[in-house]
């Protein structure tokens, strides 16, 4: 589990680092110290070489003075091969610090009078002296200069002739030999870096706190500003900034200020543009409340009118068909049956007159919010009776059959009875209407309580565009003077509100040519 936290935490890290980039004076900090480090590098690494370098030719220039020195006191002793001669000089030298050894070469190559260092003795044997022809030798290791001093019978050699070949004429005796230990030479290398290193990590903390300070006095007005700037995003206010610091920080202070001063003006603007709009959308909504409750109120009381008049006009209709009922049984007791054909014509136009008035009637009262469900148990199988009962009569009109297919039981229904009847018979009365030579199809089913009528034609169909219209009031396909279909365009109206209110739907699929399909989805129970 550990790891899984720990790449978390990183990934977090990483994440918050990536969000907040480090600051201006950081990364300016940063560049100059490395900048700094490396010059600082550079120059103490060629201050410490030219210093090894001086050093090293200083101590063999003292390595050379010192052979030299004892090549000069060598000659008896070479000449008499006395050592004796020779063992208080080496004695001096050995006392010269860094001295490891120092001894005499004979010509033919023989180690003679050497004391110290016996590791640098067996060095000097390894040289090939006889075939030597140099004044002065220097060789070396990693430890040591080894240096070797011809000793000239003659002895003419000077400073500037040291590193020429010897003369024929003159006899060399054989070699000063010296052993120098370049321990001297280190400790003062050590010395030089150590000081160097030293003096380097003084400049740079110096550096890094003098540096850092003048950053940070350079740049602390740009950081007030960046605040400013973060806080006016924070908050959405409009704060203003210092003007200070070098010019170009003063300049951008100001064009942040002048920023800020636009944005406060424009801000008033539309705080009283705001105000005004508020104003006046406070008018028009106490205008409009008025209007709505004006129209709502001659709504109600046009609802209300039609209702009542609907109501005193059904009366003396029914009155009136009464009265040609009993006229035409008399007409055809006396023997006039001439005139029952106009009595049949004025009892047909009084009942649509009727049907319309009660239409309007339907429409009124649900306008007025007076119509109210009658909930009752009735047989699917009494309903469809009815229905039937109902537009029997209208099946032979335009040579149509009717058609019934059931799906389900004859399932108990607790339903408004009338209401559900009067949308059906409508629906079948429509399609008698519209189809002629075809075929009306009352298709029953019950699915998860829900009960489905629907009622399919072969005849004209409706248009796409006419599906949704023909369910408000006085919307017909054909609308027109000259229309062949009688109707008010009420009834799909009244069905739609009927459906509405028992929570049933009422839907249309149409082919224009082919036929049409209403239908009626109600719960079996309400
Ligand atoms: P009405 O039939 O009295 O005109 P409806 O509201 O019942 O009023 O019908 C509105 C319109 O819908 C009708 O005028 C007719 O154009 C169209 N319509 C209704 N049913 C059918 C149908 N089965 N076939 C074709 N058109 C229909």
């Amino acid at each position: 589990m550990t790891p899984i936290i720990d790449s978390a935490r990183i990934a977090q890290q990483k994440a918050r680092k990536r969000k907040h980039p480090p600051s201006v004076r950081k990364q300016l900090l940063t560049y100059i110290v490395m900048g700094v480090c490396i010059l600082l590098i550079l120059f103490s690494l060629t201050v410490s070489w030219l210093a090894g370098k001086q050093t090293s030719n200083l101590m063999t220039d003292n390595a050379q003075q010192v052979a030299r020195a004892l090549s000069s006191q060598a000659i008896l002793a070479l000449l008499t091969e006395s050592e004796e001669n020779i063992r208080p000089t080496i004695q001096q030298i050995m006392a010269f610090p860094d001295v490891l050894g120092a001894g005499l070469v004979t010509q033919d190559g023989r180690i003679f009078a050497w004391q110290g260092d016996a590791q640098a003795e067996q060095y000097f044997k390894q040289i090939n002296w006889a075939e030597m022809r140099s004044y002065l030798v220097q060789l070396e290791d990693t430890e040591h200069w080894y240096i070797a001093s011809a000793v000239i019978l003659s002895n003419s050699q000077d400073a500037e002739s040291e590193t020429q070949l010897f003369d024929a004429e003159e006899e060399k005796l054989g070699y000063a030999i010296i052993s120098f230990s370049k321990e001297s030479l280190s400790e003062i290398n050590a010395n030089i870096i150590l000081t160097i290193v030293v003096t380097g990590a003084i400049v740079i903390v110096a550096l890094v706190f003098i540096v850092g300070s003048a950053i940070q006095r350079l740049l602390s007005p740009l950081q007030s500003l960046s605040e400013v700037m973060v806080y006016n995003h924070e908050t959405g206010d409009h704060m203003k900034s210092h003007v200070q610091g070098s010019r170009e920080i003063e300049q951008m202070a100001q064009s942040f200020n002048a920023m800020m001063d636009t944005l406060d003006e424009q801000d008033e603007k539309l705080r009283s543009h705001r105000d005004k709009l508020e104003a006046e959308v406070k008018i028009r909504t106490q205008e409009l409340v008025v209007a709505r409750d004006a129209a709502l109120s001659s709504s109600r009381h046009k609802s209300e009118f039609l209702a009542n008049m609907t109501h005193e006009l059904r009366t003396p209709i029914q009155s009136i068909i009464g009265y040609v009922d009993l006229a035409k049984e008399e007409a055809e007791n006396e023997g006039f049956y001439d005139i029952v054909p106009d009595l049949d014509r004025v009892t047909r136009n009084a009942d649509r007159l009727l049907g319309m008035i009660n239409c309007v009637l339907d429409l009124s009262k649900i306008e007025a919010g007076r119509m109210e469900l009658n909930l009752k148990s009735v047989y699917l199988h009494d309903l469809i009776e009815g229905v039937q009962e109902a537009t029997s009569p209208l099946i032979p009109s335009n040579n149509n059959q009717f058609k019934l297919e059931q799906k389900c039981d004859n399932l108990l229904m607790r339903v408004d009875h009338e209401k559900l009847l009067q949308v059906l018979i409508n629906l079948v009365s429509n399609a008698c209407k519209f189809t002629e030579n075809g075929t009306i199809l009352l298709r029953v089913s019950a699915e998860n309580d829900m009960m489905t009528f629907s009622v399919q034609d072969t005849g004209i169909g409706i248009p796409e565009e006419q599906q949704q219209r023909i369910f408000q009031q006085f919307k017909q396909v054909d609308g027109s003077e000259t229309r062949k279909f009688a109707g008010t365009g009420l009834g799909l109206a009244i069905s739609k509100q009927f459906c509405d209110l028992m929570n049933a739907s009422i839907s249309v699929h149409s082919i224009p040519g082919e036929g049409s399909c209403f239908t009626v989805k109600i719960p079996l129970s309400q």
